[in-house]
């Protein structure tokens, strides 16, 4: 997905002091309209006021389920810079088809994982008359890992383990990025990281094994559950900070959660509309090389509809403001999807 707003501001994810790991918070969703023609809402956690990243996640779009009286949904061509984008679906599919000549239909289950390096171009359709349902996320890029080259992967055999409950049902665990309970996703990525959906059957409690080098996430997708004693609302992001080996899940009835964590970044991120960068510099450069048609970005193999164009960059130049966790900007409300 893209961001449709017309006037996306800058958003900074400030580096972390590694030594104190901030307290547990409840991170509750914003509706943010996609606008464009073919208008879309969805209930974003991450950036939050609070919270910028976890791990080197830095976007978390929840969406759907579409009605049948909502348009498919639409995102034309546009580029991505300095990231990889996480697209997992809980029902519904959706065709993607990138600038690598990468193309997949995805499916819940499965997962399209897109490593723009320094530059992509996708676009992201969803056959019409589909409940689509879904999470689309972004994971920063090192700074290492900025320039490198595109590229595309659909992962539809991800490692499956039960994570089992003295109580109730036990909880089946798709991994698909990073390791979890013993079980390694073959998707590449760049830093420590992890990304794990678990469906329970029916109602349960259950202990999930954690990194404590990791800080984490736990995202409530269609119904309450409860994190270590802290009841959430579905579109709640719990966020868990570092240091524990483990958190209890409980669940009153058949659900599913997200399950996001990794290693603290340590550099300071700049995002604005589809693009991760240091500086304002990088994101200047980004935009004037997609408005321009730069080979960088090249262009959607096998979709002619016409591109994006990206929105007015902001005048002001970033000063990101003192503290931990800081923001430059009221919420990181026109970064994109
Ligand atoms: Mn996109």
């Amino acid at each position: 997905m893209s961001n449709l707003d017309t006037a996306p501001t800058e958003s900074t994810c400030p580096a972390l002091d590694p030594t104190a790991s901030p307290a547990p918070v409840t991170l509750s969703p914003r509706e943010v309209p996609l606008g464009g023609p073919r208008a879309m809402s969805v209930r974003r956690t991450l950036p939050h006021r609070d919270i910028r990243t976890i791990g080197a996640w830095c976007f978390v779009d929840d969406y759907g389920p579409l009605t049948p009286a909502d348009p498919p949904m639409a995102v034309p061509p546009h580029p991505h810079s300095g990231l990889q984008t996480v697209t997992w679906l809980l029902s519904g599919t959706v065709q993607h088809r990138d600038s690598t000549g990468g193309a997949s239909v995805v499916r819940p289950g499965e997962l399209n994982i897109m490593t723009s390096g320094r530059g992509i171009t996708h676009s992201e359709y969803s056959a019409p008359d589909e409940q689509v349902r879904g999470v689309q996320t972004w994971v920063a890029l090192p700074s290492h890992a900025m320039a490198a080259e595109p590229h595309f992967e659909h992962h539809a055999d991800l490692p499956r383990v039960t994570v089992p409950s003295p109580t109730g049902a036990d909880l089946t665990a798709i991994v698909f990025i990073g390791t979890f309970a013993g079980a390694t996703s073959p998707a590449h990525h760049y830093s420590p990281l992890v990304g794990v959906e678990l469906s329970a059957a029916g109602a349960t409690e259950a202990l999930l094994p954690l990194d404590p080098a990791f800080e984490y996430g736990l995202l409530a997708l269609d119904d309450p559950v409860t994190v270590d004693g802290v009841a959430l609302q579905p579109g709640d992001l719990r966020y868990l900070g570092w240091g524990d080996e483990s958190l209890t899940l409980r669940v009153g009835g058949p659900t599913k959660v997200l399950l996001l964590g990794g290693e603290p970044l340590t550099e300071e991120l700049l995002m604005w509309w589809n693009f991760v960068g240091r500086t304002h510099e990088d994101i200047a450069a980004a935009r004037a090389d997609w408005e321009s048609g730069a080979a960088r970005f090249g262009s959607v193999v096998g979709d002619p509809t016409e591109r994006l164009r990206a929105p007015i960059l902001p005048n002001a130049r970033l000063r990101p403001r003192p503290g931990r966790r800081s923001v430059s900007d009221e919420d990181g409300a026109g970064t994109g999807s």
